[in-house]
């Protein structure tokens, strides 16, 4: 049997664009390596951005279904305890990706798209015009069929991609860890402080918990004891703001998450072989809490060309060429933007001056978060 579409990853660009197109009537099969729900080390911010393209793949309601938190205000704080407090162009939701990647992989299936969880992809050949994928679950190894693929894997590329989309600058590599915490006050804000060698970012999430993430470098988690509970402690120290804001909360370990290494440094890469989306074609730094609204703005940018494809109007090459343009015309910007800020911030002094610069020039720092998003 030959499939018209396999999208590789059920997270937030293979859920988005699976549902697109298996709308359109495609017979889309939609391979997801992990069970949900599931933890995912991520800063849980959802942009006003992301709300708009999941409005145009038609999982709006499905998400706002999970009662995010609602987020009007960043608070940013420097290692030496300066603090800069600025509103948010437009209102972000705080929402799990537990909660989340379940609710938008349902919607694809709802929409038509087969799911299948505990599938892992390991590699691919394009065949005669078609592609034969090849697969790993608890059953074994296994072989399905498809007229085209479409690569939503997340960051890693562990599906063949070409290794020249990797990065080779090593002090590029972070380590990611979240966790959520129960009793916690804070206000309807996302809040950045930052600690040696990377941040912690805190923001509300549904069901009066809030998330706390952290992006730092190996030295870092290493200096901190390579634990989550020796890394809240050690933050608590480095900035004690964070400490501050965290003294009465209660830890939830159950959802604490680390991944590494998360590379913001690869080159985009929107094709390699096939369409790339979400994080495979490229990774925004986490700071500018863009990466989903990428994801997701990626799957709809995707979406028609494939279905013009499938359907014969636009062949392979036009479908590259045209998603190639749209993608840079759409996120070199940002990305060129998100880097530079994440190295600035990561020296003291420049993130002490940012926020003097902020409390000077409102505007320049509205532009700046403005700049590093859609
Ligand atoms: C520390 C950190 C904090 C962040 N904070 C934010 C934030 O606050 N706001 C924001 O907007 N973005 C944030 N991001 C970025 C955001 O998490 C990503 O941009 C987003 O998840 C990308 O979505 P995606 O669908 O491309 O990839 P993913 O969400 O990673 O989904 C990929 C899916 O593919 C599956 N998969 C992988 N390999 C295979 C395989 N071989 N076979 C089958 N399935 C496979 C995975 O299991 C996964 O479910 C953060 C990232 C990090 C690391």
């Amino acid at each position: 049997m030959i499939r018209d579409v396999i999208v590789i990853g059920a997270g937030l660009a293979g859920s988005g664009v699976a549902t697109q197109l298996a709308t359109q009537g495609w017979d889309v099969l939609l391979l997801e390596r992990d069970h949900f729900p599931r933890h995912k080390v991520c800063g849980e911010f959802l942009s006003p951005e992301a709300q708009h393209s999941l409005q145009a793949l038609g999982l709006y309601t499905r998400a706002a279904a999970l009662s995010p938190s609602l987020i009007s205000q960043a608070r940013f704080v420097s290692r030496r305890g300066f603090v800069l407090q600025m509103p948010l162009p437009g209102c972000a939701w705080g929402v799990s990706r537990y909660a989340l990647d379940a609710a938008l992989a349902t919607g694809a299936q709802q929409a038509g798209a087969e799911l299948r969880t505990g599938v892992t992809v390991r590699s691919y050949q394009a065949v005669d015009g078609a592609f034969a994928v090849q697969t790993r679950d608890a059953n074994g190894p296994a072989e399905v069929h498809a007229r085209t693929v479409i690569a939503a894997c997340g960051r890693h590329t562990q599906t063949g991609l070409p290794p020249e989309t990797r990065s080779t600058a090593e002090q590029a590599r972070y380590v990611g860890v979240k966790c959520h915490f129960e009793q916690v006050e804070l206000p309807a804000q996302v809040e950045l402080f930052m600690l040696p060698g990377g941040y912690v970012g805190i923001n509300p999430i549904e069901g009066g918990r809030v998330n706390v993430c952290f992006l730092v470098s190996y030295a870092t988690f290493a200096q901190a004891g390579k634990r989550v509970d020796t890394l809240l402690e050690a933050a608590a120290q480095w900035n004690p703001a964070f400490g501050q804001r965290l003294a009465h909360g209660h830890f939830l370990p159950e959802t604490a998450a680390v991944v590494a290494p998360v590379d913001t440094y690869r080159p985009a890469a929107p094709w390699a072989g096939m369409a790339c989306i979400g994080d495979t074609a490229a990774m925004i730094p986490p700071l500018c809490g863009d990466g989903m609204a990428m994801a997701l703005r990626s799957a709809e940018l995707c979406g028609p060309l494939a279905h013009d494809f499938l359907r014969g109007s636009l062949s392979l090459a036009d479908w590259e060429a045209c998603y190639r343009q749209r993608w840079f015309a759409e996120f070199s910007q940002r990305l060129h933007l998100g880097r530079l800020l994440q190295n600035w911030l990561n020296v003291p002094l420049f993130s002490d001056l940012l926020v003097g610069v902020g409390h000077l020039a409102p505007p320049l720092a509205q532009y700046l978060v403005q700049a590093t998003r859609g």
